[in-house]
C-alpha cells in the first residue's frame, strides 16, 4: 500500500473531523500518502480526489459535521457506478480506503471491496451508536448530550408551568439514542422502535408516577411505531384533558456541535488503528473499540439491527421514575 484514501458517508456524526485527522496524520507518520475524497461515494465517483498532508487537518479536531462532507449516493449501489469509482481511484494511484460512516457505508465498502482488490477498513461514524463491533460509535457521545442539554432546558419550563413535555429524539431504527438520555434526564418514561409501544401502558405511568408532580418528560425515538410525538401527544391530550401536554421535537441539533472528549479520543483511536490495519493486511472490517481495546469487525457483522437494548436500561427508568 502507498496511498490511502479516505471520505465521509451517510449521516454526518460530531468527531468525524478527528477521524479524518487521525488517519491523516497517523498514514503520514507510517509513510503512507493520503488522498481525501469529498461527498462519500458520490464525490468517489465524480472524481472529487485530492492530496492532504498533516497540515490539511489542522484546527478541526474541535470542529463538528465533517470537512470532507458527506453524501448519499444512489449510482454507488450500481456496478456501474462502482466501477466508475474504482476507476476514479486508480487514476488517482489510491490503493486503500479508509470509510467512516455507518451501516449503509460498509454495506458499500463490502461489496465494493468484494468486487475489486482494493482493501478497505471502517470506522463507526454515527450517532445512533447502531453497530456490532464497538461499544460506542464516534458521534454518539456528544449527541446524548447536546440531547440531554436541551432536554435539561425544556424541565426548567416543563417545570414552571406543570406541563407534560413528549420530546422526540433521533435514532430511525435505534432507541439508543432515547434509552440513555432517558435515563440521564431523568424522564417519566421512554419510547424506542425496539420494543412494541402500549400508550395505554404509558398514560397508567404518567398517572401513577408522581402523583405531587405534573411535569413529566416521555423521551420517545423517531423510529418507535405509535406514530411519532405528535401522536403520542395527542393520545395523551385526549386521556388527560386536564394536563397540559406539548411535544418538542429535537431534530438536527443532534447531529451538530463541538464533539465531545470522549469523541475525539475515539476518533482518534481507531483512525491510528485503521491506518495500523490497513499497514498489517486487514480489509473489509470495521475498527471499534470493545472493552477498552481496539477490535476489528468484518464489515457483514458490524452492521445494524444486532445491537440489542439492555432491558435492565428499561427497568432503570421505571424504577426511578417512583
Ligand atoms: P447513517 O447510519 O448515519 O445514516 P450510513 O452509512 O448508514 O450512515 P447510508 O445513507 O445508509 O448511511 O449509506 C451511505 C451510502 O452507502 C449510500 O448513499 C450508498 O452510496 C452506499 N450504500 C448503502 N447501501 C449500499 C449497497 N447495498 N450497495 C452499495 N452501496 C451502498
Amino acid at each position: 500500500i502507498k496511498n490511502i484514501g479516505v471520505f465521509t458517508s451517510g449521516g454526518d456524526a460530531p468527531g468525524m473531523n478527528a477521524a479524518i485527522r487521525s488517519v491523516v496524520r497517523s498514514a503520514t507518520y507510517y509513510g503512507f500518502d493520503v488522498t481525501g475524497i469529498r461527498r462519500g461515494y458520490e464525490g468517489m465517483i465524480n472524481g472529487e480526489l485530492f492530496a492532504m498532508d498533516r497540515k490539511s487537518v489542522s484546527n478541526i479536531i474541535q470542529r463538528g459535521g465533517t470537512i470532507l462532507k458527506t453524501a448519499r449516493s444512489e449510482q454507488f449501489k450500481t456496478p456501474e457506478g462502482r466501477k466508475l469509482a474504482y476507476e476514479q481511484l486508480k487514476k488517482h494511484n489510491v490503493d486503500a480506503l479508509v470509510a467512516i460512516g455507518g451501516d449503509g457505508t460498509f454495506t458499500g465498502a463490502r461489496i465494493f471491496g468484494q468486487e475489486y482488490d482494493i482493501p478497505v477498513v471502517g470506522l463507526p461514524g454515527t450517532i445512533d451508536n447502531d453497530l456490532s463491533g464497538t461499544d460506542f460509535t464516534i458521534g454518539y457521545d456528544t449527541a446524548i448530550n447536546t440531547v440531554i442539554d436541551a432536554v435539561d432546558k425544556i424541565r426548567d419550563t416543563a417545570e414552571s408551568h406543570d406541563r407534560v413535555f413528549i420530546i422526540e429524539v433521533m435514532g430511525r431504527d435505534s432507541g439508543l439514542i432515547a434509552l440513555r438520555t432517558g435515563i440521564a434526564s431523568g424522564a417519566e418514561a421512554i419510547i424506542i422502535p425496539e420494543t412494541k409501544t402500549d400508550l395505554n401502558n404509558l398514560c397508567e405511568r404518567l398517572e401513577h408516577s408522581r402523583k405531587d408532580k405534573l411535569s413529566k418528560i416521555v423521551i420517545v425515538a423517531e423510529g418507535e411505531d405509535a406514530g411519532g410525538a405528535f401522536e403520542i401527544g395527542r393520545h395523551v391530550k385526549e386521556r388527560f384533558p386536564h394536563y397540559d401536554t406539548r411535544v418538542s421535537i429535537l431534530g438536527h441539533i443532534q447531529r451538530g456541535g463541538r464533539p465531545s472528549c470522549m469523541d475525539r479520543v475515539l476518533a482518534s483511536r481507531v483512525g491510528v488503528a485503521a491506518v495500523e490495519a490497513l499497514r498489517d493486511g486487514h480489509r473489509n472490517e470495521m475498527v471499534g473499540v470493545i472493552h477498552n481495546e481496539i477490535s476489528y469487525t468484518p464489515f457483514e457483522h458490524a452492521c445494524k439491527h444486532t445491537v440489542e437494548i439492555n432491558p435492565a436500561f428499561l427497568k432503570i427508568v421505571e424504577i426511578l421514575a417512583i
